[in-house]
């Protein structure tokens, strides 16, 4: 009896090791440096984020530069600001195009064209971002784009775990242009609640498809909703056990070799792997508009 009951508590043991150790993660940021909102001055809320990484002891997230949003004396000086405090600056293009939409030798000139504007600040790293994660609609455009990438020393700075949580941002103004007011803590309920689903769906279809634990990269967005909450997502995260790396730790991983024969390929690599690999779904959790309103009305987030 005592043996069985030694057996099963290893079992238990390893399985719980399995199903929650390792989990490593790193914060990816889209769209830097953003504009002004009607909350923060652009060089506020870029000083707010630095301020919730550093006291969250974050030591280095990485920002992809969306050329159009730097091209300017303060665009510049912020993206300097987020060097300076230790984080990465990479390619996200300058008119953050939509690959579908546009032919691949044009697009792919529009990413030397950010590339010539942020080179040469610090920090930099030749890792590109695909706008909309749309990495090409044919094969002919998905591929010109990969060898293009390779020919000028990019690595695709693909994410792992998508989300909407520009969506909860783009609800935030609207509700600001209106003049209403919000509950901060409510909205960290919407915002917390919604990117764990998100990090535990996409971690979940990655323990499936994988033998042992990939390294993750988060999505994010250089927005008002981000520099509020940052540091209450780490909190979160780590209270559920995983850790935070950096973007070169989880750029190291075997992911980033693994280019899957994939199309319309929006949600990340490990769903472009799963997908490869013969996964028919589900394909999202909470990612849609109707979803993220129902949670501002369920938490209350609008106080009038
Ligand atoms: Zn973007």
């Amino acid at each position: 009896m005592h043996r069985k009951f030694l057996i099963i508590s290893a079992v238990l043991l390893v399985l719980a090791s399995h199903s929650s150790a390792g989990q490593q993660i790193a914060l990816t940021i889209d769209d830097a440096p953003a504009r002004p909102s009607k909350l923060y001055s652009a060089m506020k809320r870029s000083q707010l984020l630095i301020q919730q990484l550093k006291e969250a002891k974050v030591n280095q997230v990485v920002f992809f530069v969306n050329g159009g949003l730097a091209d300017s004396k303060s665009g510049l000086r912020r993206l300097q600001l987020y060097a300076d405090a230790g984080h990465l600056l990479a390619n996200h293009s300058y008119h953050h195009w939509d690959l579908r939409k546009k032919e691949a030798a044009l697009y792919a000139q529009d990413i030397l064209k950010a590339e010539s504007l942020i080179q040469h600040l610090p920090n930099f790293k030749k890792w590109y971002r695909f706008p909309f994660l749309q990495e090409g609609e044919t094969r002919e455009k998905r591929d010109h784009l990969r060898v293009f990438l390779k020919n000028h020393g990019y690595l695709n700075g693909y994410v792992t775990i998508d989300n909407w949580d520009f969506y909860i941002n783009r609800l935030l103004q609207e509700g600001l242009n209106q003049g209403w007011r919000f509950d901060k803590d409510n909205l960290k309920k919407v915002y917390l609640e919604h990117m764990w689903n998100a990090v535990e769906f996409y971690d979940g279809i990655a323990k499936t498809f994988f033998a042992s634990p990939v390294k993750h990269t988060l999505l994010l967005h250089d927005n008002d909703v981000t520099a509020m909450l940052i540091k209450d997502l780490v909190v979160l995260l780590r209270e559920k056990g995983w850790t935070i790396i950096s973007p070169e730790e989880a750029y190291a991983d075997r992911l980033a070799t693994t280019e899957p024969d994939v199309l319309l390929n929006n949600q990340g690599r490990v769903m472009a792997i799963a997908k490869s690999k013969g996964y028919r779904g589900p394909f999202r959790s909470g990612e849609n508009a109707r979803t993220i309103k129902n949670m501002f009305t369920q938490y209350n987030v609008w106080l009038n």
